[in-house]
């Protein structure tokens, strides 16, 4: 079997070649180009593409990707908002993703980026650096005693609510489904009481019609003041010009990002060289309390093997066809 791996980087190419030697019929060609309408056409020849984020995976691209015969999609991620699931249905494309790998990396990231906001870790680091000890712009809260409110209680926001009660915190969660393991120390409650309750807000819903935009100007007015944002999930859950706006009303002790609108694009590039065109993020990074990271939540060894073990599982699926959880048309089914 071919696969060609859109976007790679050398951390992927170092997880995937230490894998591949216990798929001994499975041939990969990385190349650095993100899969999109237009680089769809170098797949001619290949069984199978491997994509990540910030790929394009809609009409257009599927549409050439079944014209050369490809119909195996192995998204190397967990969320599948980029691809047109409708599109693959009508061309009898499958697509697998990855869902549960070690959503510890990326509930602890939150749980950093909640940390470094509420202590401005960045400042205190750069003070340090140029010899100003002053405490300055620096006071945080204690999150021992104080509540946070977990949006999304699947797998990744179940290891945030863990990770919040080992802080001490009061743990309220809101989500579609109640995850019944979790019972013990979380109270459930509706999206406008946590937002109403919360000190801290996680979210960790997937994007959907139905959460886009979930955090706006309404939301943020129902937030007690001096709350924290932390959003890991997908950029779009947020308005980010409604959130600007709540964060000129003072309304935040601080904002962490893994994940923001204007994403695409920069994920995974150095542009330190390149003037930015106009820009929200670089309004979002002009404020001292919000501190943005680049889709980095994942981003641990763990989680990189695990990715590369259940996608290359996944072609093995794909090839046989086996119907997993890890389908997105069987995703979708059972929502
Ligand atoms: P999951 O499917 O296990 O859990 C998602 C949960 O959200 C489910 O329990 C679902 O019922 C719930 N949900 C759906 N609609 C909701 C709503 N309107 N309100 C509240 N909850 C709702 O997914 P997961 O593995 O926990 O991943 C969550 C998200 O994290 C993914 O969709 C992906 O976008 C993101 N993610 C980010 C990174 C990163 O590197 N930053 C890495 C992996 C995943």
């Amino acid at each position: 079997m071919k696969v060609l791996f859109y976007a790679a980087k050398q951390y992927d190419r170092d997880s995937f070649d230490s894998v591949i030697k216990n798929y001994t019929d499975v041939e990969i060609d990385y190349i650095d180009s993100e899969l999109d309408p237009l680089t769809a056409s170098l797949a001619k020849g290949y069984d199978a593409v491997c994509a990540f984020v910030s790929a394009d995976v809609g009409a257009k691209t599927l549409t050439t990707l079944d014209e050369l015969g490809v119909k195996t999609v192995l998204m190397r991620c967990a969320g599948y908002n980029n691809v047109d699931v409708e599109k693959t249905k009508e061309l009898g494309i499958t697509v697998k993703i990855v869902p549960g790998y070690s959503p510890e990396s990326v509930a602890e990231h939150a749980m950093a980026l909640a940390l470094a906001v509420n202590r401005r870790i960045y400042k205190a680091y750069n003070k340090v650096r140029e010899n100003d000890y002053s405490l300055r712009g620096l006071r945080g809260m204690q999150l021992y005693g104080k509540t946070a409110g977990i949006v999304g209680t699947g797998k990744i926001g179940a290891a945030m609510c863990r990770i919040c009660h080992g802080f001490g915190m009061k743990v309220i969660a809101s989500d579609v489904y109640e995850n019944e393991s979790l019972k013990s120390f979380v109270e459930y409650v509706s999206m406008d009481e946590l937002l109403r309750r919360s000190d801290l807000i996680s979210l960790h819903c997937p994007l959907m019609y139905s959460t886009y935009h979930m955090i706006n100007l309404e939301s943020i007015k129902m937030m007690k003041k001096d709350v924290i944002l932390v959003n890991t999930s997908r950029g779009a859950l947020i308005d980010t010009d409604e959130l600007i706006e709540g964060i000129r009303m003072n309304k935040f002790l601080g904002v962490g990002l893994d994940v923001y609108e204007e994403e695409t694009g920069n994920v995974f590039e150095d542009r330190s060289d390149e003037i930015m065109p106009h820009s929200v993020t670089a309004r979002l990074m002009s404020f001292p309390n919000v501190m943005i990271t680049s889709h980095q939540g994942f981003f641990t060894t763990e989680a990189l093997q695990s990715i590369a073990d259940t996608t290359l599982q996944n072609l093995m699926d794909a090839k046989n066809g086996i119907v997993t959880h890890n389908d997105v048309g069987f995703v979708v089914n059972k929502e």
